[in-house]
C-alpha cells in the first residue's frame, strides 16, 4: 500500500510513519510530494489542497495520513460528528472540513477510488505521544483537564526540553530523537496503550488506518 503523511514538520511525518507502520501488518510504500512553502499548523492547512491535488492526479497513492499538534485548541468530541456541525476551533474537525472540500472538486480517477484519508491530533504535541510511558502524567485526560483548570503538569515547551534537551533544537536532532523514540514504542508493543491514553487524537487515526488492512 502506497501511503503519505503531511504533517507539521518532517520530523514529525518521520515519527507518523513509523507509527503508522506499526499499526498495518503489511509493508508501506511511502510517497512524496512537493515540499509546503511553509510548515507548522498553518501550513499544513494551506498545503493539503496542492498536496491532495498532486497526490490525486499525478500518483498511485492510496492514503494520505495528516496529523497536528493540538496546543491549546479544544480537543475533538463526537458531538462534534454527531451534531452535523464542527467546532470551528477542532482542529480535527477543520482539517476534516478542508480535505472534505477539496475531494469534492477533485475529478474521480481512473480505475481507483478517492484517496483514503487517516487524522490524528497529538495532544498537545507530537512529542507527547513519544514520551508518554516515560512520564505518567502525559495523557490526553490529563491535557484536558489542565485546560480546565489552566494548571499544567507539562506543556508543549517542557516536553520538547525533555526530548530534545532544549525548546530550540535542530530538525535533524527533532528527526533524530521523534523517530528513536516512535521505533522504541513499536518495538515495546506500546501502541495499544498509546491509543488507550490519546483515544481521540491517536485512536480515531488508528482505527482509520486498521480498517485499510482488508
Ligand atoms: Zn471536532
Amino acid at each position: 500500500m502506497k501511503i503519505a503523511v503531511l504533517s507539521e514538520s518532517p520530523a514529525d511525518e518521520a515519527a507518523v510513519s513509523i507509527l503508522i507502520e506499526g499499526l498495518l501488518d503489511f509493508s508501506v510504500q511511502w510517497d512524496d510530494f512537493p515540499e509546503p512553502p511553509t510548515r507548522g499548523c498553518n501550513g499544513v492547512f494551506k498545503a493539503i489542497e496542492p498536496t491532495l491535488r498532486h497526490l490525486h492526479y499525478r500518483t498511485d497513492v492510496e492514503a494520505l495520513v495528516v496529523t497536528l499538534d493540538s496546543d491549546e485548541s479544544p480537543l475533538h468530541r463526537r458531538e462534534h460528528v454527531e451534531a452535523g456541525s464542527c467546532d470551528t476551533k477542532c482542529r480535527l474537525c477543520r482539517l476534516r472540513a478542508k480535505i472534505e472540500a477539496v475531494q469534492a472538486k477533485l475529478r474521480p480517477r481512473q480505475g481507483r477510488g478517492p484517496i483514503r484519508i487517516g487524522l490524528g491530533i497529538a495532544v498537545p504535541a507530537i512529542e507527547a505521544w513519544c514520551l508518554f510511558d516515560t512520564d505518567s502524567r502525559i495523557s490526553e485526560s490529563a491535557w484536558i483537564q489542565a485546560l480546565q483548570s489552566r494548571r499544567f503538569p507539562f506543556t508543549k515547551k517542557s516536553l520538547k526540553q525533555t526530548l530534545y534537551g532544549s525548546i530550540d533544537s535542530t530538525l535533524a536532532l527533532e528527526t533524530k530523537r521523534l523517530v528513536e523514540q516512535a521505533q522504541r514504542l513499536v518495538k515495546e508493543k506500546q501502541l495499544s496503550l498509546l491509543e488507550r491514553l490519546f483515544p481521540v487524537g491517536f485512536g480515531i487515526l488508528a482505527d482509520e488506518v486498521r480498517s485499510w488492512r482488508s
